[in-house]
């Protein structure tokens, strides 16, 4: 980490997105620094991939602003993880990333071999992305998610239909990121793994914020035991 990179890597200020009549959210507002795993969580449909999406700027929204402060000299400023990565059968985990790479500046191959090593996925590299498991196909695509080594990172529930030595697995791949500087935002059911993982935590909910703090604030201010127990007295 360069030291005279801002500490913010994104900041978002009053978030409002409607579809129709119905608002989804409703002024949300979400700073995230260098190093730090954010974590959204809400119930389905709360709008977390709606809110993924702004922050990741494939999607507009109505009103608010999205800032992401340029970090790193030339470095890709946001990689995304969606809910449901699909790769294109036939060709290898190595070649997938070497066609998404391509499409960034920067050296392919040196690129390729980085992101492959940071999630782990150095031992398949060569294997048919049609022949991986569905924990490595989600490797796969948070090392897509990474090419370029964005500043900020946002992953669309990456562990949902995984196991959870996967998930553990995927959490622990997201710290390192981290601790590596990247600024990652991610949306997750799994809250084991977030109360592990997540230095702060935000409770999506009635198209606001209902609660956000690091895993042990809302412990103490729900008086709950866990992060399971204490979101379900949020929501
Ligand atoms: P979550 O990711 O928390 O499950 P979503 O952001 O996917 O929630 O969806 C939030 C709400 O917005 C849901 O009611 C969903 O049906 C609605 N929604 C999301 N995207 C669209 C869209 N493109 N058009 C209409 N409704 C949408
Ligand atoms: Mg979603």
């Amino acid at each position: 980490m360069s030291e005279d990179a801002p500490a913010i890597a994104l900041r978002a200020r009053s978030i409002e997105q409607s579809f129709g009549d119905v608002e989804v959210l409703s002024g949300v507002s979400l700073s995230v620094e260098r190093g730090e795993v954010a974590a959204i969580v809400g119930p389905n449909g709360s709008g977390k991939s709606t809110l993924l999406n702004v922050l990741a700027g494939i999607a507009a929204s109505d009103d608010g602003s999205v800032s992401i402060p340029r970090g790193r000299g030339g470095a890709r400023s946001v990689g995304y993880l969606p809910q449901r990565p699909a790769f294109r059968e036939g060709f290898s985990a190595r070649d997938t990333l070497g066609f998404y790479a391509q499409l960034l500046d920067g050296d392919v191959a040196d690129d390729v071999a980085a992101s492959l090593d940071r999630v782990g996925l150095g031992e398949v590299a060569d294997r048919s992305v049609g022949s991986l498991s569905g924990g490595m196909t989600r490797l796969l695509g948070l090392g897509e998610a990474v090419l370029g080594d964005p500043a900020v990172l946002i992953l669309d529930e990456p562990g949902s239909g995984l196991d959870p030595a996967m998930v553990e697995r995927l959490f622990d791949v997201v710290g390192d990121l981290a601790a590596d500087g990247t600024a990652v935002v991610v949306a997750s059911h799994e809250l084991p793994a977030v109360e592990t993982h997540a230095d702060t935590v935000h409770v999506l909910d009635g198209g606001t914020f209902a609660a956000s703090g690091s895993p042990a604030e809302l412990l103490a201010e729900t008086g709950a035991n866990s992060l399971s127990a204490a979101f379900l007295r949020i929501v």
